[in-house]
C-alpha cells in the first residue's frame, strides 16, 4: 500500500512520536491544529533533496545500474533546484544560500559515490510500512529508506541522514527510528531474519565526509519503545500538550508565534 493511503486515517509515526516528545506544544500546533509553518528549514529541504538522490541511486541499483558521479549529482542539482524555486518560504540561515547548498550538496554526493561498494541486493527503497502493537488503537506508518539484503542473508536496514557534525554512540545506539524500523519488519515478513540496522550519514564539514553506523536492537529497547508509544498516544488523546522550552528545537521552532500566543493565552 502506498503510504499516502496509510496515512490516511489516524496513525502515528517516527517523526509524530519524536516530535510529541521534544515539544508535545509544537506537535499539537503542526499535526492537530494544522497550522502552516512560518517558515521552512533550509537544512531540512536541503536533506530531502539529498535523500531524493540516493533514492534514485539505489532505484537504478535495483535494475543493475549504477549511476556515475555525475549523473548522481545532476539528480541532486534538479531536485534542489526545483524544491528551491518552487519554496519561497525557505529560511537561510546567514551562512547559507542556494549556491551553497548546490556546492555542499554536489560535494556531499561526491563523497558518498567515492566511498559506495555495491556488496549488498537491494530489495526496496522508500519502502511503506505499517504495523500495530498490543493496546495502542492505531497503526504506527513509516517508510524505510534502504532495504537490502547482504552476502550471509541479513537483512540490512538502512536510513539516510545529512547531519552538521559525526554522530555520537549514544545518538546512534538510542535512535528510535532505527528501532520502529525494526518491529516494522519483523512485522512484515522478517520476523525469522537476522536485523542488521544502519545510518549512512553525510556530514556537511568544511571536508564532506561519509560515516557509515550500525548498530543492533534487542527485545528490551522494543519494548521500551512500545511502552513510550503507547504513553505519548495517551497523551495526544487526553489533550496534554506541554511547551518545552529548553528544548534545543526552540531557536528554530516553526511556531515561535503561535507558542507566544499560547503563553499570552494561558497567562
Ligand atoms: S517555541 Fe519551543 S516551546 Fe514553543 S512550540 Fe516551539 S519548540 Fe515548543
Amino acid at each position: 500500500m502506498k503510504i499516502e493511503e496509510l496515512r490516511k486515517g489516524p496513525h502515528l509515526s517516527a517523526s509524530s512520536i519524536e516530535s510529541y516528545i521534544e515539544c508535545s506544544l509544537s506537535y499539537r500546533f503542526s499535526r492537530i491544529d494544522n497550522l502552516k509553518p512560518e517558515f521552512l528549514s533550509d537544512n531540512m529541504e536541503f536533506g530531502k533533496c539529498i535523500h531524493q538522490a540516493l533514492a534514485d541511486f539505489h532505484q537504478e541499483r535495483m535494475i543493475g545500474t549504477i549511476l556515475t558521479r555525475d549523473q548522481l549529482q545532476e539528480r541532486f542539482v534538479y531536485y534542489w533546484t526545483v524544491r528551491a524555486s518552487e519554496n519561497e518560504e525557505i529560511r537561510y540561515r546567514s551562512e547559507n544560500s542556494f549556491e551553497s547548498f548546490l556546492e555542499q550538496g554536489k560535494s556531499l554526493l561526491e563523497t558518498y559515490h567515492d566511498s559506495f561498494s555495491d556488496n549488498t541486493t537491494v530489495l526496496a527503497i522508500e519502502e511503506p510500512f505499517s504495523f500495530t502493537i498490543e493496546n495502542l488503537p492505531v497503526p504506527i506508518v513509516g517508510i524505510m529508506d534502504l532495504v537490502e539484503e547482504d552476502e550471509q542473508e541479513n537483512i540490512v536496514i538502512t536510513d539516510f541522514k545529512s547531519a552538521a557534525k559525526s554522530y555520537t554512540d549514544n545518538d546512534v545506539n538510542k535512535n528510535s527510528q532505527l528501532t520502529l524500523y525494526q518491529i516494522a519488519c519483523r512485522s512484515n515478513g522478517y520476523h525469522d531474519r537476522n536485523i542488521i540496522l544502519k545510518l549512512d550519514c553525510l556530514i556537511k564539514t568544511k571536508t564532506p565526509q561519509f560515516k557509515r553506523y550500525y548498530t543492533a536492537r534487542n527485545r528490551m529497547d522494543e519494548i521500551k519503545a512500545e511502552k513510550k508509544i503507547i504513553q505519548v498516544w495517551k497523551g495526544i488523546t487526553k489533550g496534554v500538550f506541554i511547551p518545552n522550552d529548553t528544548s534545543w528545537k526552540c531557536d528554530s521552532c516553526f511556531f515561535k508565534t503561535a507558542c507566544n500566543d499560547w503563553y499570552r493565552q494561558a497567562a
